[in-house]
């Protein structure tokens, strides 16, 4: 929340503004762009600055409908003239991501941007980067913390179906279509006010989870049939591709989200974990029900974090050494963190 001052001072700062960027975390997922993508257009009636969404890295395609990408700028596509639209922005919002860090090779330019920065997020552990800070960790999204500042800023008046087709994206998303603990009738509430402006919420499912491609569909079959396995006295399911083996399937952007959620939808699970290998490194992706805090787990032994439920971090082991080293780091963690029931 930022207070009524706070609030006053970001609004002359619009109003006085000649560039304002939008920046996002590294593998933007549609929380990211929803709500980067809805504040934009929203920014865009209240003020004459020239509005750009700036993301690290490549957004996945299964996104690219929605209302303004194609003027999405990629830091690491086009990294001199990014740079320089970091460096001479007036404002700069950070939104869905708490740390720096999580910008990857934006991180430097974008800590020594001059331009007054205000963050919106939901992750655990805020840092302190900016000079505008409204975090709230039981946000289901920062989609919904969009609607939270278009009301605090009182243009409700200009919510309309580009708008809420990218928030209501980015929350049917970022709660697993309305399903994780996050999800309040607080939630149901914003979803039926961005509903109300006319947007066709069954075209967004079709759009999201409707799009798969033949060699997406068979990276998974391999990773189910093959890569698939259970510790089942810590309760926890994985799997892991190899970089080899996301050629072998013609890997595109965006093909293994969601595939962590079937390793902890089998019956009995407390945790599901992703192995994937990218340029050499391994990325984790961590979910978990109940009181398992995969939060807690990435931060102390993966360099990552996130949410209770769902976080992520790194590995720069072989893909067997990290495995073997995960295997050890959940034994100690569940010794020292024995599950309540
Ligand atoms: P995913 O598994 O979908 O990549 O990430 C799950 C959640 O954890 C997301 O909310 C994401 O922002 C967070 N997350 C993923 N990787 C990292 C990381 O390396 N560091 C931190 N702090 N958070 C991460
Ligand atoms: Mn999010």
């Amino acid at each position: 929340m930022f207070s009524p001052r706070d609030l006053a001072t970001i609004r002359q700062k619009i109003s006085q503004s000649g560039q304002i960027l939008i920046t996002t975390h590294r593998s933007p997922d549609a929380d990211a762009m929803g709500s980067s993508l809805g504040l934009k257009h929203l920014l865009e009636k209240h003020t004459g600055a020239k509005v750009i969404v700036m993301v690290p890295d490549s957004f996945p395609s299964f996104l690219d409908w929605m209302p303004g990408t194609q003027q999405t700028v990629v830091f690491d596509k086009n990294t001199s003239e990014a740079t320089m639209m970091l460096l001479s922005a007036d404002l700069i919002f950070c939104l869905d991501y708490n740390h720096p860090s999580r910008t990857a090779s934006m991180e430097k330019s974008l800590r020594e941007a001059g331009a007054t920065k205000v963050m919106l997020d939901h992750h655990q552990e805020p840092d302190n980067f900016v000079d505008y800070r409204w975090s709230d960790t039981n946000a289901s999204s920062t989609c919904e913390l969009i609607v939270a500042f278009m009301d605090a800023m009182q243009w409700q008046q200009t919510l309309d179906k580009n708008i809420a087709t990218c928030l209501y994206t980015g929350i049917m998303t970022d709660t697993g279509s309305f399903r994780f603990s996050a999800t309040t009738a607080h939630t149901h509430r914003i979803i039926a006010r961005l509903m109300d402006t006319g947007i066709r919420q069954w075209e967004i499912h079709e759009a999201i989870f409707n799009q798969n491609t033949f060699e997406k569909l068979r990276l998974w079959g391999h990773a189910f049939l093959n890569k698939l396995e259970l510790i089942p006295e810590h309760k926890t399911a994985f799997i892991s591709v190899t970089e080899e083996e996301l050629k072998l399937f013609h890997f595109a952007e965006g093909d293994l989200e969601g595939l962590v959620n079937y390793a902890l939808s089998i019956k009995g699970m407390q945790l599901g974990v992703l192995f994937s290998e990218r340029a050499g490194k391994i990325r984790i992706s961590f979910r978990s029900v109940g009181d398992f805090s995969v939060q807690q787990f990435a931060s102390t032994y993966f360099n990552g974090g996130g949410h209770k439920n769902a976080s992520g971090g790194s590995s720069s082991l072989t893909m067997a050494e990290t495995i073997l080293r995960f295997k050890t780091c959940l034994h100690t963690f569940l010794n020292e963190n024995p599950p309540r029931d």
